[in-house]
């Protein structure tokens, strides 16, 4: 719903990370189950005992499953990623014993928690994990080697001891240091990019408010200036010319239309921010429909273009904001006769179909091109840089219009060929938002 680009609060960032982490758990839990199923124990090489390798299974499901609810109950994500990574390099260990460690590729997965904890618990959580894994292994190996524990793997060469505790210290190093160097690696980018991440949120932040703040204060001193105007108008009225109460009338309906653009915006940030309250209230559409397009009729007669309400059967009263949707039909009115060359036909239509009302403006304007049908309804996305006077537009109508819509709990689209013209429709449900 909220068109801006998205930058995710640290907290939630840590819990998609943890998120994506626990699922590349579940998934390589699958792939190693399917791959032990494969396996013809006590035949060849390896003599994989099943029972302990299910077990351990299932332990990494518990750890993955434990993560995932936790997520799902809101406890904070990093505490919950501690315990996820040190349940995974438990079970990693286990399955280098049981799965006969130095001679399979198992103790690889060592490395994949350790870049998980580079995301999830930066360098240093990182280096402790990887010094963790190495320490794990380690005496994994030595007990094997010292048969406190006894090796599931048989080695079918047949080394002297030394020969044996070489090939082992060997093993480790090949597991210990790509850890350590990852976690100093990927724990240095993570950071990076965890750095980078806050500061592109701190700017945004601070754009919103700059904008928030221009745009209230520009309310006031233009509210006091049309309202002078007004009084300019009526007091002075018998004594200009018609010169000069054109002059007067220009300034003032150039004082409105800002001001609109200006509360249009500020009702933007407000709903991006969340921090918007819908004035719900049932309201008969039919009606409002045609009064907003009483004052738009003038302008159009005075373009030579027609304005016509075919608005059928009365859909009965739909549970909206008067406001907010009195300025959707407006924008889009005011871009159809925009955008529609002296001569053409503006059409409203409105329509009921189970609990949701459709209402289409349609013109045959200028028509907008295909690639840019979605655009448009983005902050500052404008199809044709100029209307047909030569205006550049602000591209804030039609975002304004997407989250006034959304808010309600509806959808906004267009249908447009270029040369052709465009049909904006836009639904409502008739009891108002979901959960209102
Ligand atoms: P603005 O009209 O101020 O630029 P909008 O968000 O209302 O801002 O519209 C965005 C763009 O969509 C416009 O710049 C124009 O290119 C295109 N557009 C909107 N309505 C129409 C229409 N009825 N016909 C053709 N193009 C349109």
């Amino acid at each position: 719903m909220n068109p801006k680009f998205n930058l995710l609060t640290e907290e939630a960032s840590d819990a998609r990370d943890l998120r994506n982490t626990l699922l590349i758990g579940a998934l390589t839990i699958l792939v190693f189950g399917i791959m032990l199923l494969g396996t013809e124990s006590g035949t060849g090489v390896l003599e994989i005992p099943t029972l302990e390798t299910s077990l351990i299974a299932l332990l990494a499901a518990f750890v993955t499953a434990g993560g995932l609810i936790a997520l799902r109950l809101g406890r904070p994500a990093r505490p919950t990623a501690w315990a996820a990574l040190l349940g995974y390099t438990l079970v990693v260990t286990l399955m280098v014993h049981f799965t006969g460690g130095p001679l399979t590729p198992v103790p690889a997965l060592y490395l994949l928690v350790v870049v998980a904890a580079s995301f999830l618990l930066g360098k240093n959580g990182a280096t402790l994990i990887a010094v963790l894994s190495a320490f794990c292994y380690a005496l994994i190996l030595f007990l094997e080697y010292s048969e406190l524990l006894s090796m599931v793997l048989i080695w079918r060469q047949e080394f002297n001891p030394r020969e044996r505790g070489v090939l082992l210290v060997i093993n480790w190093l090949a597991v210990a240091v790509p850890a350590l160097f990852t976690a100093q690696l990927a724990g240095t980018l993570a950071e990076r990019l965890k750095t980078t991440n806050a500061h592109l949120r701190q700017s945004e932040q601070m754009r919103e408010n700059m904008t928030e703040m221009i745009v209230h204060d520009l309310r006031n001193p233009l509210t006091s200036m049309i309202g002078g105007l007004e009084i300019l108008r009526m007091t002075l009225g018998e004594q200009l010319d018609v010169e000069r109460t054109n002059l007067l009338d220009n300034a003032r309906r150039s004082g409105q239309l800002l001001l609109g653009m200006v509360e249009e915006m500020l009702t933007v940030s407000k709903m991006e921010a969340e921090a918007f309250k819908l004035n719900l209230e049932p309201l008969d559409l039919h009606a409002l429909i045609a009064e907003c397009a009483e004052p738009m009729r003038m302008l159009a007669e005075m373009e030579d273009l027609a304005i016509e309400l075919e608005l059928g059967e009365n859909v009965g009263v739909v549970r909206c904001d008067r406001k907010l949707v009195s300025r959707v039909v407006t924008n889009l009115l005011s871009n159809a006769l925009k955008y529609t060359p002296a001569g053409g036909n503006i059409r409203v239509t409105l329509g009921r179909a189970g609990g949701l009302v459709t209402v289409c403006v349609a013109d045959n304007g200028i028509g907008i091109p295909v690639e840019n049908q979605e655009r448009i309804f983005d902050k500052f996305g404008v199809s044709t840089p100029d209307d047909r006077h030569g205006r550049r537009g602000t591209g804030l109508g039609l975002a304004f219009c997407r989250m006034a819509v959304e808010i309600h709990g509806g959808r906004i689209w267009v249908e447009s060929a270029v040369g052709e013209g465009s049909s904006f429709f836009f639904t409502l449900p008739v009891d108002g938002p979901a959960g209102e």
